[in-house]
C-alpha cells in the first residue's frame, strides 16, 4: 500500500517569518506542496490570487463553510481564513507531502482530524524582534499592527499543542531544521 504524504502544519505569531521560511522551504524541497488558503483579507501589494491566497468575499467564504469545502477555518484579525479540503486530502492520498501555514485555532481543528500531522511552531528570536519585523514590513496600519502584537502573546501560549518548535533566528537555520523534521518523520516506525 502506498504511504500517505505528511501533513505539515506551521504556525507562529505574525512577524515570526512563516511566509519567508515556507517560501525558502518550498524552493528547496521540490516535492513539497503548499496549501493555498482562502481569505477574505484584501491582497497586499505583490500578492497574487491563487499563489499567496485565494482572495474571496465574505459571502463566498460563508458558502464554502456551509458546503463543507474547508478542512478548517478561523477568523483571524477580523478576516476569515480557511484551508480548501480537497487539495489537502488529494495531495496526501497521492503520497505527496503538504504544508499548511495557518493560525493556532486552525491547527487545533486540523489536529482533531489528523492527529498524525506534524505540527511545527515557528518562533521569532524575541518579542522585540517580532515588533521590528512587523513594523519593517510596512504593509499594515498602526491599528492592525497593535492587534497582531497583542495576539502574538496568546499564540505563543499555544506552543504545547505542537510537536516541534523552530526558532527563526536565520531563515536558513529554520529551513534546515524543518527539513530535518521532515526526514525524521519519514523514518518513523508505523507512521500512518
Ligand atoms: P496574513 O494576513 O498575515 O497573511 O495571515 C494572518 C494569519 O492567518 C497568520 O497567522 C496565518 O498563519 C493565518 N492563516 C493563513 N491562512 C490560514 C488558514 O487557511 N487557516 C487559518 N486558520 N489561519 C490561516
Amino acid at each position: 500500500m502506498q504511504q500517505e504524504g505528511l501533513l505539515l502544519v506551521i504556525s507562529g505569531p505574525s512577524g515570526a517569518g512563516k511566509g519567508t521560511v515556507c517560501k525558502a522551504l518550498l524552493q528547496e524541497v521540490k516535492d513539497l506542496r503548499y496549501s493555498v488558503s482562502v481569505t477574505t483579507r484584501k491582497p497586499r501589494a505583490g500578492e497574487q490570487h491563487g499563489v499567496n491566497y485565494f482572495f474571496t468575499s465574505v459571502e463566498e467564504f460563508e458558502e464554502m463553510i456551509k458546503n463543507d469545502q474547508l478542512l478548517e477555518w478561523a477568523k483571524v484579525y477580523d478576516n476569515y481564513y480557511g484551508t480548501p479540503k480537497d487539495f489537502v486530502i488529494e495531495t496526501i492520498k497521492s503520497g505527496q507531502d503538504v504544508i499548511l501555514e495557518i493560525d493556532v485555532n486552525g491547527a487545533k481543528q486540523i489536529f482533531k482530524n489528523f492527529p498524525n500531522g506534524v505540527f511545527i511552531f515557528l518562533l521569532p528570536p524575541s518579542m522585540e524582534e517580532l515588533c521590528n519585523r512587523i513594523y519593517k514590513r510596512g504593509t499594515e496600519t498602526k491599528d492592525i499592527i497593535e492587534k497582531r502584537l497583542a495576539a502574538a502573546q496568546g499564540e505563543i501560549e499555544q506552543l504545547e499543542n505542537y510537536n516541534y518548535v523552530v526558532l527563526n533566528d536565520e531563515v536558513e537555520n529554520a529551513v534546515n531544521k524543518i527539513k530535518a523534521i521532515i526526514i525524521a518523520e519519514k523514518c518513523k516506525v508505523n507512521r500512518n
